[in-house]
This record gives structure tokens, C-alpha cells and sequence, in this order.
């Protein structure tokens, strides 16, 4: 995609949406942190519906140690894979107290220590969290990023790089939630939906769908 169509592109998403935000619900970094690492696989639906009373009994690392591991399942039973999320949900909560006195810690390499966390959920965390212009490249970022031609990669860090390189500078705090949103809502994985596309003018994508 060339310079001006990014630009423009992004110009698009911005005005449909000025201040994008995620879907996950939290009070707090520790508890985005713990939301982010539920929603590995699971939809952030779910994830809310079960930490809704959560975070009610437990929103920090201290009192997620208090509740313990075994009445932490009852609260995310409904999540996939919910007993290795236990697990790293009191083992990072742990490390946390351990470590870093009960807070999240602002720094890349300290996140991605931490039990259960990656590179894209430590760039979800800088971003929500602390304001970061990171971009954490999910299954729809990569989509959209690869069909558009934003930022065509093999891999999920090689999105991100191009795209660290792509995004002009003011809209690199909102590209993570904007390109999100547009993947899920928008540029689905089935089908696309070009004919309502606001971007559909700067997409290099050669199959779009067409209205009726
Ligand atoms: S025109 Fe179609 S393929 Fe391109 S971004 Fe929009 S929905 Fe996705």
C-alpha cells in the first residue's frame, strides 16, 4: 500500500471511530493483564462474563493469591483451557508480588517473564495500560495487515515490524484497536465485507466482495 493511501486509510478508520476501545473489561492493569491472558483462544465475551465477579472478589495479584488456585477455576470454568489458565494466572499473580511489589511492570522483557505472557499480550498491556504505541498482532490484525496490503508478512512479528514501520506516528496509540475492530466487524475472516468497507478505496485486496 503507498504512503498517502496508509494515511488515508487510517484518516478513515479515525473518523468512524475517533477513540477506539477494546472489548475486554478491567479496572486496572492487573486486571487488563489477567483478562488478556484469558482470552488466548476464547472470545472476549466470555472472558467478561466470567470476570465480571472475578475482578469483583479479586483485582489484584496479592488478592488472587488469597482466592487461590482451586476457587480461581470455579470463576473461569466456562473459558477454554481454564486450568492452564489458572495456573498462570497464580503463578504470574506470584511473580508479581514476588517481584515487582503487586504491580504490572511498564517494561517489554519484565511482561514477557511473566507466566503466560507473550509478545502480544505484553504489547496489549503497554498499550491499554500504559498508553504505549505498541501493536499486538492478533489473528485479525494479521489478516487485515496481509489482505489489505498494509503489512503484507509471514509471521505475526514480521506484521508488526512492517507495520511499527508503516503506521504514521499519531495513529500508531489507536492502530491496534482500529484494526482490530475493523477485522472482526468488517474485514471478516469468511468474507469480507468490501461493499461497506470505509477503506475499500485503499485496500489492495484483488477478491472483494461486491454488494447482492
Ligand atoms: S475492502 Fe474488503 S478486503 Fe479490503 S479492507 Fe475492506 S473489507 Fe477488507
Amino acid at each position: 500500500m503507498r504512503k498517502a493511501d496508509i494515511a488515508a486509510f487510517f484518516d478513515r478508520l479515525a473518523e468512524t471511530n475517533p477513540a477506539p476501545k477494546g472489548e475486554l473489561e478491567f479496572v486496572n492493569p492487573y486486571t487488563l493483564l489477567v483478562a488478556v491472558v484469558l482470552s488466548a483462544q476464547a472470545t472476549d465475551t466470555g472472558v467478561n462474563k466470567a470476570t465480571r465477579a472475578l475482578f469483583a472478589v479479586a483485582d489484584t495479584p496479592q488478592k488472587m493469591l488469597d482466592l487461590g488456585e482451586e476457587r480461581l477455576r470455579t470463576y473461569i470454568k466456562t473459558i477454554g483451557l481454564f486450568n492452564t489458565k489458572a495456573k498462570n494466572v497464580m503463578a504470574l499473580s506470584r511473580q508479581l508480588v514476588e517481584q515487582h511489589d503487586g504491580q504490572v511492570p511498564r517494561d517489554r522483557a519484565a511482561l514477557e517473564k511473566l507466566p503466560g505472557v507473550g509478545r502480544k499480550t505484553a504489547n496489549v498491556v503497554l498499550n491499554i495500560a500504559f498508553g504505549e504505541p505498541t501493536i499486538a498482532v492478533d489473528t485479525h490484525i494479521f489478516r487485515v495487515s496481509n489482505r489489505t496490503g498494509l503489512a503484507p508478512g509471514k509471521t505475526p512479528l514480521e506484521v508488526e515490524k512492517t507495520l511499527e514501520k508503516v503506521v504514521p506516528e499519531d495513529r500508531k496509540q489507536h492502530a491496534h484497536h482500529w484494526l482490530i475492530l475493523h477485522g472482526r466487524y468488517v474485514c471478516k475472516a469468511r468474507r469480507p465485507e468490501c461493499e461497506r468497507c470505509v477503506v475499500e478505496p485503499y485496500c489492495s485486496y484483488t477478491a472483494k466482495t461486491t454488494a447482492g
